[in-house]
């Protein structure tokens, strides 16, 4: 059931977004460009990607649990659900297994399509032993109900440049790291992506060496990490 409220929330994201636009004009679109460059960089890629999905660097208590929650704002799942469907991923990418493969399921199926499969424990053990997380994955859509309620009676304004359209942008990011890279039918690097989501563009590399938190030199997200995230010396073998 899951796997259909995530795209209807998607879709809300994207009528809220017009809505939005259509009654309050484009000005609004200044913030909702800040938010998207914080909450790409900061949230999805450094927390839900390479925090959650290959932990591949740690941070302290405090951080974690403001990202924690953040991760859980943008509307790509759960930490556990978009974790476990990336790990999967990386095990079987570009093959029929992948879950969003352009040359395999094809673009249309990863936009339009509803992404199923059936992840092992084993894969998500780490996740699935804080209780904590597993509360946001039960909840997670309660909260964006609560969300969407709170914003609609404080602040429509707040609903659409604040809430839908960041949280439609990270969306799309996902979309562009999930087809650009791998159009060739395998992992490449692309300058594209790299620009598009800061700093997810070195894809090639991030297959060949999940764990490595930064994906090359001038991953404006590994920068963030080690300057503002990480509390750990992590042996990167980029400098
Ligand atoms: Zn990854
Ligand atoms: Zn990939």
């Amino acid at each position: 059931m899951n796997k259909y409220k995530i795209r209807i929330l998607q879709a809300f994201f994207v009528l809220t977004g017009l809505v939005g636009i259509m009654y309050y004009g484009f000005t609004g679109l200044i913030v909702s460009g800040i938010l998207y460059i914080l909450l790409e960089v900061f949230v999805g890629n450094a927390t839900l990607h390479r925090y959650y999905g290959h932990r591949s660097f740690k941070m302290s208590y405090n951080k974690e649990r403001i990202l924690r929650w953040l991760a859980h704002h943008i509307g790509v799942g759960s930490v556990i659900g978009w974790s476990g469907h990336h790990r999967w991923h990386h095990k079987y990418s570009d093959t029929d297994e992948d879950l969003h493969s352009p040359t395999k399921q094809g673009i249309a199926h990863i936009i339009f399509g509803v992404w199923d499969a059936n992840i092992p424990r084993n894969m998500i053990r780490d996740l699935l032993a804080d209780k904590n997380l597993i509360w946001w994955h039960k909840n997670y859509f309660k909260y964006h109900i609560a969300i969407i309620i709170f914003l609609s009676i404080v602040s429509p304004w707040s609903l659409a440049f604040i809430y839908a359209i960041p949280n439609l942008c990270c969306l799309i990011s996902g979309y562009i790291i999930a087809i650009l890279p791998h159009m060739s039918g395998e992992a490449k690097n692309n300058f594209i992506t790299e620009i598009l989501t800061l700093g997810e563009g070195n894809h090639k590399f991030h297959h060949d060496y999940p764990n490595e938190y930064k994906f090359g030199k001038y991953d404006i997200t590994g920068f963030v990490i080690n300057k503002f995230l990480k509390n750990e010396i992590h042996n990167s073998s980029i400098k």
